[in-house]
């Protein structure tokens, strides 16, 4: 077997050659498995034509991996004290490209423009810092990049909001955000031990596909993402309470009575209750009713 970044062996030289001393802050666990490492690329569906960014290389665990399989790699890095690292670990790898740039400031529609060709099949890959994945993935979604699919390294219960159907405990307004963009599935659970060092959580692999468009018609972005958060603020006070509190400066009680039913949903629901569809549904009533 070749000496694979990822085997527990070689990360402690590495982290040793350079005094390398974990950033909690930065959400530092390292995979030490390339098995795990190989079924990441296998769900994310990496092929020799991809182009693939990373978001956390690390020591390049992943990177090399990716490497192997995809035609280029680019990976946004914020921690200066890993750019020696990765060019010692990736210096074997002509294919990679490492930005040393925090990806929620990063332009990355940009980076994509400039490091892959044209119409290039684009995906995302990566073992995100766990401090941050809900932020990072909303930048990755809002910003509408010609990406074909994103898959993630995340904490285990983030994973299950993001894939949650109606009328289970994890459904809420995360669910419904990624869902809008996105089919979503938890292709594997991951123990905390194949980290170094483990986190406090067990992990999963989130495999987003992006949809080419919404499942639903949406009149107003901003206004049905709005509508959706304000429908979760307390889970088990009713629809109508929900929008009564949120809105409370901005509509009276009579029009969201009239909003609902004009919209045929019934306010004593709770928003845990509603479809992306009725969701879509009375967002769209509100915006006519309110333009
Ligand atoms: N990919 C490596 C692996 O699988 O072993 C490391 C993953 S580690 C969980 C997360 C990585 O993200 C770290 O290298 C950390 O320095 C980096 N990171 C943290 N915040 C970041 C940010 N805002 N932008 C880019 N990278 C970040």
């Amino acid at each position: 077997m070749k000496h694979y970044i990822a085997t527990p062996t070689r990360t402690k030289a590495i982290l040793n050659k350079y005094k390398f001393t974990f950033k909690k802050s930065l959400g530092q666990n390292f995979l030490v498995d390339v098995n795990i490492l190989q079924n990441i690329v296998h769900h994310a569906g990496v092929s020799s034509s991809s182009g693939v960014i990373e978001i956390g290389p690390g020591i390049g665990a992943l990177t090399e991996q990716l490497a192997i399989h995809a035609e280029k790699v680019v990976a946004f890095e914020i921690d200066q004290r890993l750019l020696p690292v990765l060019q010692d670990t990736l210096h074997p790898y002509k294919n990679v490209e490492i930005i040393h740039e925090d990806i929620l400031k990063a332009d990355v529609k940009s980076a994509i423009e400039k490091h892959f060709h044209p119409g290039q099949e684009i995906r995302v890959v990566a073992n995100l810092p766990y401090y941050i994945t809900t932020p990072i993935l909303m930048k990755l979604l809002e910003e509408k990049l010609p990406v074909k699919s994103i898959t993630v390294m995340i904490q285990k219960e983030v994973a299950a909001r993001m894939a949650a159907k109606p009328e289970t405990k994890d459904y809420g307004s995360l669910s419904v955000a990624v869902q809008y963009y996105t089919e979503s599935e938890v292709a594997m659970t991951v123990p905390r031990t194949v980290f170094m060092p483990p986190p406090n959580v067990d992990s999963a692999i989130l495999h987003l596909q992006m949809r080419p468009s919404p499942p639903v018609h949406v009149k107003d972005e901003k206004l049905f993402f709005q509508l959706v958060r304000a429908s979760f603020m307390q889970r088990r006070k009713t629809l109508m309470n929900n929008l009564k509190s949120y809105f409370k400066d901005v509509y009276d009680k009579q029009l969201l009575e009239d909003i609902l039913k004009r919209a045929e949903i019934d306010g004593t629901r709770r928003g845990e209750t509603l479809n992306l569809e009725e969701f879509a549904s009375l967002a769209n009533v509100l915006y006519e009713m309110t333009k």
